[in-house]
């Protein structure tokens, strides 16, 4: 909108501009010519003032049409006036105008004018021969150009006049000889006497007494009959040299008192014309001011007109790049609205397949848990059924089969274990949590747990504790084992005969915060720079053979994954054959009060001697059986019921200490069968024991009512340390 106001305001200054240069009225030649031709009528019959007047007002026509031809004929008759007048000075002044105006329209035949007339007035008025007569020559030349014999002719008595006047008689001679050839041809009553008289001159110089007083003569007989009064009076003069010279004095007396004679009438009539003329001098100066204002005005108005031009012209560059700047701005508006159609159109579609991929990674994570769970399910009856078969019959125990079984089952375990969780993180469902712990507790029941690996592979393992750390930390002690595991567990894989070390240091400390260094070394097969980064990736295990060591591929990326959550990245120093330095560094908080506060809720009493009566809520009979033996080694009372609905009958008949319930059960779940175990006002306690991930069901099961979930297949001590725990409480 803006720039379009813009435009329109433009356009208005251009016009406004535009009217502002007032054009003259511009007159026709003709009209321009009459006027010229009228100024020479009044010049001729002498009234100055008039003619004066009228070649003004030509001039600023000539100007205003920019005709330069006529500019020069005004300027011409305009000198023409000044110089009757006997201003020759002015008069020179304006042939010197018309004659810049001449050259500039190129015009010879003003030009020959121009300089006949100069050169007249330098010659006869101001006596300034030399240059009068190049004035002659240069007039001569441009007559010749033209083929004008007549004003050659003309102009060839001036020079020979000229010459002979100073007494060069030799130079004027070739002029005399042209004009005595086309005396004939183009002589008049204008020129006779004066014809004569330089022939006369001439001869007289030439001591041709005869041909002289004979020219001498006809000058004087020819000049009585026309009006060239002065031609006349010179011819006397001339005469009367000559008869002088001859010593025929009385006569040449005679001559010259004809000579004064006339030059007193002409005198006279002169000094006529001078006080006509003072009259008007005053006007006449005035005059000659507007004559030259008019030039100046117009040199003005030209400029002005150019700036007005240059004026116009930035206006309409401007007005032109605006019109650009508008086409622009438009077309980028197009380009804006279709590539925003375009944007609005992929955004759609964006949306579209980002709840496809959600869509897709609900059902992923789904699938994950409900496979998991699934297979845990059978895997806790395969490992159960192991230990207890181990367990009845000791003789099995070195049984290549029932260890390979029991092996296997582990590593199946581990295995659905390893994708669960790294479907977890990825889902960003794992929350790290915050529980006291004892680094040295947390780390010696590491090294307890791998000593048998460490054994195998025939390696040591060391444990150093920096000594300034403090007894206890708050932070996720299982998240942070279960990556030292990993570490440990592949540094003792890939190592033989040799030595890991674990390192714990403390790095920094900052406020409440105690970042602790964990380091894992080896001295074992090491890996090649190439293979460090890969080797944190899912599923990648580097330079395995079939028979080599045992692993998923998963361990690296779970750790990896783990150290994010705690804000912490693994750092590599390895080489081949000489082994693996695996570094990292978390912040725990230290806080004694929060550490005392944690440790005093977890004071119970399991002191417990008394029998415990356990009743198991269980689908599956091969857990069933797991769970009765696993019980009833510790001396409980266990009952095993099949469903919910069995569980709720036999509640109605006896009392229980405990109720280990399964979740995933035909008929009515274990949240169900809760539910409706609480609204009877049972209060017993009740755990879920079961294959589901412990956070993916904690909510529920709380909500339902029951107090502690144990994940299968469980640890018998955690379990009894739970059972413990909330018989006590209770
Ligand atoms: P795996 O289950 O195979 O151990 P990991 O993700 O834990 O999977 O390790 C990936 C691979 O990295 C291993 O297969 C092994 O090639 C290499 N690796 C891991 N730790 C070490 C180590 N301490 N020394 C040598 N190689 C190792």
């Amino acid at each position: 909108m803006y720039q379009i106001r813009t435009v329109v305001l433009l356009l208005f200054l251009l016009n406004s501009f535009n009217n502002s240069i007032a054009q003259p009225k511009i007159s026709s030649k003709k009209e321009i010519a009459k006027l010229t031709d009228n100024a020479t009528v009044y010049l001729k019959s002498a009234n100055f003032e008039k003619s004066l007047g009228i070649s003004k007002v030509a001039l600023r026509s000539a100007i205003d049409a920019n005709d330069l031809n006529a500019v020069a004929t005004s300027y011409i008759t305009i000198a023409a006036n000044y110089a009757e007048m006997a201003e020759f000075e002015k008069a020179i002044f304006f042939y010197n105008k018309s004659l810049s105006y001449a050259k500039k329209a190129a015009n010879d035949t003003l030009k020959k004018k121009i300089n006949n007339n100069l050169g007249n007035i330098y010659c006869f008025e101001k006596k300034q021969y030399a240059r009068g007569i190049q004035f002659y020559e240069n007039s001569l030349q441009y007559s010749q150009k033209l083929g004008d014999t007549s004003q050659t002719f003309v102009t060839n008595l001036n020079i020979a006049w000229a010459y002979f006047d100073i007494g060069n008689f030799e130079k004027g001679y070739p002029s005399l000889k042209f004009i005595n050839k086309y005396n004939k041809k183009y002589g008049d009553e204008t020129t006779i006497t004066a014809v004569n008289m330089l022939n006369g001159m001439y001869h007289s110089y030439k001591g041709n007494h005869k041909l002289a007083t004979s020219s001498f003569l006809n000058a004087i007989q020819s000049g009585k009959g026309e009006n060239e009064k002065s031609d006349l009076s010179f011819s006397h003069l001339e005469y009367s040299k000559f008869l002088s010279k001859k010593g025929d004095h009385k006569n040449a007396y005679e001559n010259l008192l004809r000579y004064n004679i006339i030059t007193e009438e002409l005198y006279n009539k002169e000094k006529l014309k001078k006080a006509n003329v003072a009259g008007i001098n005053l006007e006449l100066d005035e005059y000659k001011r507007q004559i030259d204002r008019i030039e100046t005005e117009k040199e003005v108005q030209l400029q002005s007109l150019r700036k007005s031009r240059i004026i116009v012209m930035l206006f309409g560059v401007v007005f032109v790049i605006l019109l650009l700047l508008l086409y622009t701005l438009f077309k980028n508006n197009n380009f804006k609205k279709k590539a925003n159609a375009e944007l609005s159109q992929t955004n759609k579609e964006l949306i579209i397949a980002k709840e496809k991929a959600e869509e897709a990674s609900i059902v992923k994570s789904q699938f994950v848990s409900t496979i998991s769970h699934e297979l845990r399910t059978p895997l806790y009856g395969v490992i159960g059924i192991t230990n207890m078969l181990l367990d009845e019959h000791k003789e099995l125990a070195g049984s290549p089969y029932m260890n390979s079984l029991k092996f296997s089952a582990k590593y199946l375990l581990s295995l659905v274990n390893d994708i669960l969780q790294i479907n977890k993180i990825e889902d960003n469902r794992l929350v790290l949590e915050n529980l006291t712990f004892n680094i040295s507790d947390e780390i010696n029941m590491i090294k307890n747990s791998l000593i048998f690996m460490a054994k195998s592979n025939n390696n040591i393992l060391r444990v150093t504790i920096d000594p300034d750390i403090p007894e206890y930390l708050i932070g996720d002690k299982l998240r942070l084992s279960q990556i030292i595991m990993n570490l440990v567990s592949n540094a003792l894989k890939f190592t033989k005969n040799g030595e890991v070390q674990i390192r714990i240091l403390l790095a920094k400390v900052d406020c409440r915060t105690n970042f602790i260094e964990f380091q894992i070394q080896d001295n074992g097969i090491g890996i090649a720079a190439a293979d460090q980064e890969k080797i944190f990736e899912k599923f990648v295990q580097v330079g395995r053979k079939e028979t080599d060591y045992q692993g998923t591929g998963l361990g690296l990326s779970i750790v990896k994954q783990l150290l994010g959550q705690f804000k912490s990245e693994i750092t590599i120093d390895s080489a081949i054959g000489k082994g693996t330095l695996l570094k990292f560094v978390i912040g725990f908080e230290f806080n004694t009060e929060k550490t005392n506060e944690i440790i005093n809720n977890i004071q119970v009493d399991m002191t417990s001697t008394q029998p415990i009566n356990v009743l198991v809520v269980e689908d599956n009979h091969i857990n069933q059986i797991i769970t009765r033996k696993t019980i009833e080694k510790n001396n409980y009372k266990c009952s095993v019921v099949d469903n919910g609905y069995a569980a709720l009958e036999i509640l109605e008949k006896e009392n229980f200490d405990v109720i280990l319930m399964d979740i995933n059960m035909p008929l009515i779940n274990g949240f169900e069968t809760t539910r409706k175990i609480r609204l009877k006002g049972i209060d017993i306690p009740i755990v879920a024991l079961t294959a589901f991930d412990k956070a993916e069901i904690t909510e529920e099961a709380l909500s339902a009512g029951i107090n502690d979930i144990i994940i299968k297949p469980f640890d018998s001590i955690k379990l009894f340390e739970i059972i413990n725990i909330l018989i006590s409480k209770n």
